[in-house]
């Protein structure tokens, strides 16, 4: 997949690409771990010396489920719209304040919009703060730690609040 496209050089008809790419290739498998390549589909339009992107990336990660503590595979489609805009060098400095605040917006430095960056923030910004392996996940057993996915526990878990297990611990104790 052709990494760099200069604003300038994109023909009035727009630039399309529908590719996939592997996570190696775009620098992303030494902590993540994508068992099939990268989708990538993007348009690129080109409005006089800017340019707008479209697209989507569709992905299949490994994840930890911050429940159950299993991995689990999961599939994602992340679309999005990004504007690119250049800015003279002098302005920069100050630009980049906005561009935090204002995520569609890009501005760049050159005329050249660097198409692995794109697809690797948009893998980032899609993958969950909280990865589950299903929404009804029930997780581990407050008390010992059986994942319930896979095996039930004898402990009485339901009538204590997890907040008070330790209280109740204690008081088994004496
Ligand atoms: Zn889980
Ligand atoms: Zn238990």
């Amino acid at each position: 997949m052709i990494r760099f496209i200069e604003i300038s050089e994109i023909p009035e008809s727009g630039y399309k690409i529908n590719e996939q790419i592997s996570a190696s290739a775009l620098g992303m498998d030494d902590e993540l771990e994508f068992p099939k390549p990268i989708v990538v589909s993007i348009d690129i339009e080109k409005v006089k010396c800017e340019a707008v992107t479209k697209g989507l990336i569709e992905f299949s990660i490994k994840q930890t489920c911050s429940l159950c503590l299993e991995n689990f595979i999961s599939t994602i489609s992340s679309p999005f719209e990004i504007e690119f805009k250049s800015a003279p060098a002098e302005v920069f400095e100050e630009e980049k304040e906005l561009e935090k605040e204002e995520l569609d917006t890009v501005f760049i430095k050159g005329l050249e919009i660097d198409l692995f960056e794109i697809i690797r923030e948009q893998i980032f910004l899609s993958l969950p703060m909280k990865p589950v392996c299903k929404p009804e996940c029930p997780g581990l057993c407050p008390r010992c730690g059986t994942n319930l996915n896979l095996d039930k526990c004898n402990c009485d878990v339901e009538s204590i609040d997890p907040r008070f297990a330790v209280f109740k611990k204690l008081k088994v104790k004496t």
